[in-house]
């Protein structure tokens, strides 16, 4: 068996102890002898996962007592839903700032029924930067602002010299999709009203997002809704209103374990930081063979997308890549050209063989 080095932008490579574990649990877990995927999630085996699966993540992302954390169906874009039903009050505004596709689709899933306001959007400069913060129109009494902290196609992260830049919003809570770069570094809970994100990027599987919401907002009465549409009923539910996604919710509290033994976020803050600077070097010191055209200060960790100087060399780029065991290169359709995943699971390894694979690539094709 040979395992490539997997540059898929989610679901994404998973890390392989993770992987192994779960084959040896796969038939009989801990001895009870069935799967924990073939259990009940309310019994006691299913249940221990879910409670340890809550306390690692928050020791792993350092949550305060006074957030909520909720394990749950439908993905990043359904949260983007559900955010203005259960925080929105009826005439309420709700501000947005758009740096790229998914901020976009944010928007888009609550137009029908709450004013939308966007409040800055980078679309005019082709999603290359992020609107300085003084040009930002906020609403007045907004129930809040939402922002995507990374967006995984356009490559475009909020940055600033010393880690994640928070964008200061005063009062109103800050919301953000962190989808793609959730603990991918040390991060200021305390600063958003909440944050969510589909795990299948850096959290492990995909079929369970996490949501973290300060409580105190959960006493709003937002938009007349379903029960299982209410972020409330979910929370005294334990996320069990329904049947859970149980092996998806299994396989991110392993990857949450697997990332508390490597040494937590602080030590993938550093492997990332040293794995996107080796791509964005090869990038640069390419003379114009590859490109990436994110202003510096706003690119991704997480995902760097790029482009050949000559799109007729992507296929061989792609056919070549794959070849050498460097494998889902190929960029979004949105955007084209070439995008390289480089979430916590990433080995540097991979990353080094991609960047020697690239100036290999030019030297034949230069
Ligand atoms: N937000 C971001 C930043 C994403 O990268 C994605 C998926 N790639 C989504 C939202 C949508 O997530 P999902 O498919 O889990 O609904």
């Amino acid at each position: 068996m040979s395992r490539a080095f997997n540059f898929s932008p989610g679901p994404a490579t998973l890390p392989e102890p993770v992987l192994q574990q779960a084959q040896a649990e796969m038939l009989d877990w801990h001895g009870v002898g069935a799967s924990i995927v073939e259990l009940s999630h309310r019994g006691p085996e299913f249940m221990q996962v879910a409670h340890e699966t809550e306390a690692d993540l928050r020791t792993l992302m350092a949550i305060p007592d006074d957030y909520a954390v909720l394990f749950l169906q439908g993905g990043a874009t359904v949260q983007q839903a559900l955010i203005a039903l259960n925080f929105a009050d009826p005439g309420q505004a709700t501000d947005y700032v758009i740096t790229g596709h998914w901020g976009k689709t944010a928007l888009k899933q609550v137009t029908p029924y709450v004013h939308a306001n966007l409040a800055a959007d980078g679309e005019p400069g082709g999603f290359r930067d992020i609107p300085a913060r003084n040009s930002w129109r906020l609403s007045d009494g907004a129930a809040y602002v939402h922002y995507t902290a990374n967006e995984t196609i356009h490559g475009v992260e909020f940055r600033s010299a010393n880690g994640c830049d928070i964008p200061d919003v005063g009062d109103v809570p800050l919301f953000a999709d962190f989808s793609s770069s959730i603990a991918s570094e040390p991060l200021d809970i305390s600063r958003f009203g909440v944050i969510y994100a589909g795990a299948q990027k850096n959290l492990g599987p995909v079929g369970v997002t996490v949501v973290i919401i300060r409580r105190d907002l959960l006493e709003r009465a937002g938009q007349p809704r379903a029960g299982i549409f209410d972020y409330r009923a979910h929370l005294k539910g334990e996320s069990m209103l329904n049947t859970p996604p149980t092996w998806n919710w299994y396989l991110l509290g392993l990857t949450v374990k697997w990332m508390l033994a490597e040494g937590g976020v602080a030590e993938f803050a550093q492997r990332n930081a040293r794995k996107s600077a080796l791509l964005y070097d090869t990038i640069d010191t390419s003379g114009g063979f590859y490109c990436n055209e994110v202003a510096t200060a706003a690119r991704s960790r997480m995902n760097v997308p790029f482009f050949l100087h000559d799109s007729a060399l992507d296929a061989a780029f792609l056919q070549e890549s794959t070849a050498a065991g460097l494998i889902s290169l190929k960029g979004h359709r949105v955007l084209g050209g070439m995008r390289a995943s480089i979430y916590n699971a990433m080995p540097e390894a991979g990353v080094q063989a991609l960047a020697s694979f690239m100036r290999d690539f030019q030297q034949r094709h230069g």
